[in-house]
């Protein structure tokens, strides 16, 4: 079989059977990187002496018996989640040289399972954007067309699934970050409900919205990591205490017949780009065939999400960042001769324009005298977001929507913030309610570029969300 071919359930079964050690697949992984990464450009660091001697204990723990399903697979992971003794950039130059002293619970997780956790895969900036344009190292391309973006912000993570340089990858969402580049490149991308997954140990953008998530090339893999990722955790209070479900029976039999199934009509208005309606509407096509029942719903609501998370995500990105002030981590200007001018210098010579952008942004609202006029009405009008999907789930058990109004854009092509910002409007009031959501592949344009669909559904119903997925990928077999 070859490299990019290998699937988490695919490498996991071969390896049980013995026709590949995870030192092979490895090897495998490195030569492919090298072969493709000079034109992906999705990975900042790899770790190959740690990678092998990973996946040769990994082979060892199997030959004494152990059958845990993520032994010795790898795991590309995004430059903002730690991992002991590896950088952790978060694709900023403030951030340079840094070394994680500790694994965020999700490695520890995914350690513990026996994955091997050594490539690092570039990103926007503090995970803000949805290009993977804002990293201060290296611009991704899009593995189906390489003058294109592949998606942001955890770009690199998808260009390296579906450029056949990683089996699976960690990404992480905060508006659309996991959903949007997977449906760039053609992938599945699978955000949890906000409080399944533990958020120590990934550098903090907006501690509201961020969760991290299964980057895969199947819904059947994205469980698999799910199954490790998932749980309450010590170390981070926000994680839900709510019992981790089984996924692999979750997916047995997993069918779309008498599934009522929700299109929010404001997700469908002019402005999408035609070839990615189109290509919805067929998916809506196949799960009518299928069995499901289509429902129209209403999210009236939706026009204001943008405008609540461009208030409340650089609000706490502002609190956040203010930890990066030359003093503690990475980047320190050399030409400070006072404390002040020390903080000051680093971080303007230490974060990227987009960033310091929000944190401006962040700040302002958060100021006394407009924090009720901006951040308090933001809270409120999220509360009414939420409550419109509470009622659109009193009627039906998913929604089904575009993942994004366009495929892959061209590098460069969007130069204008705002018009940046607009791409995750579908994406956004899922974020902002803590709901769980997926972006499935659903077909591709005349050109060849990749289109998902995204299911949204109730809180803590991330099981049967990929089950429902899982349903639909066989639609299109
Ligand atoms: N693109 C959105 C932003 O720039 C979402 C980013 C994310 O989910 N991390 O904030």
């Amino acid at each position: 079989m070859e490299f990019k071919d290998w699937t988490v359930a695919s490498a996991a079964e071969a390896m049980r059977k013995g026709e590949i050690s995870s030192v092979e697949l490895v090897r495998a992984l490195v030569a492919e990187k090298n072969a493709r990464d000079g034109d992906i450009q999705a990975y900042l660091t790899f770790d190959e002496d740690g990678a092998i001697a990973a996946a040769s204990e990994a082979d060892s723990r199997r030959a004494a018996g152990d059958t845990s399903p993520l032994l010795g697979i790898p795991v590309a992971v995004k430059d903002l989640i730690n991992v002991r003794g590896q950088p952790c950039t978060c694709a900023s130059k403030i951030l340079e040289g840094y070394v994680s002293p500790y694994d965020a619970t999700v490695i520890a997780r995914l350690k513990a399972a026996g994955a091997v956790c050594a490539g690092r895969v570039n990103m926007d900036e503090f995970a803000m954007g949805s290009s993977t344009e804002n990293s201060a190292f290296k611009t991704t391309r899009n593995p189906h067309d390489l003058s294109r973006v592949p998606g942001g912000s955890s770009g690199g993570s998808a260009a390296a699934v579906a450029g056949g340089e990683a089996v699976c990858a960690l990404g992480t969402d905060t508006g659309g970050s996991i959903r949007q580049p997977a449906s760039f490149c053609g992938i599945v991308g699978f955000k949890p409900t906000y409080g399944r997954v533990s958020r120590y140990g990934v550098t903090a953008f907006a501690s509201s919205l961020d969760q991290v998530g299964p980057m895969t090339k199947t819904v059947e893999d994205s469980a698999l990591l799910a199954q490790a990722l998932f749980g309450a955790d010590p170390h981070d209070g926000t994680t839900a205490l709510n019992p981790v479900p089984d996924f692999a029976s979750a997916l047995r039999g997993a069918s779309l017949k008498g599934l009522r199934i929700g299109l929010p009509r404001e997700y469908f208005v002019p402005g999408t780009a035609p070839e990615v309606t189109e290509i919805v509407k067929a998916a809506i096509g196949k799960c009518a065939d299928a069995g499901a029942e289509i429902v129209d719903v209403s999210l009236p609501h939706t026009e204001y999400a943008m405008a609540v998370y461009y208030i409340v995500a650089p609000a706490e990105a502002s609190a956040n960042l203010a930890r990066f002030d030359g003093v503690r981590y990475g980047h320190r200007s050399a030409k400070s001769d006072d404390v002040m001018s020390l903080y000051c210098r680093s971080r303007a010579e230490g974060f990227g324009q987009e960033v310091k952008r929000r944190i401006i942004l962040g700040t302002y609202v958060l100021s006394s005298g407009y924090y009720d006029a901006y951040y308090g009405r933001a809270q409120r009008v999220r509360t009414l977001i939420r409550r419109d999907f509470d009622s659109a789930f009193g009627k039906v058990d998913f929604l089904l929507t575009p993942v994004a109004p366009t495929p892959a854009f061209k590098v460069g092509e969007l130069q204008d913030p705002l018009s940046m910002y607009l791409n995750d409007l579908f994406t956004i009031p899922a974020s902002l309610a803590g709901l769980p959501a997926i972006s499935v592949p659903a077909g591709a344009t005349a050109a060849g570029l990749p289109v998902g669909v995204q299911f949204i559904a109730p809180s803590f119903a991330d099981a049967p969300l990929l089950a429902c997925a899982r349903a639909f990928e066989d639609t299109l077999a």
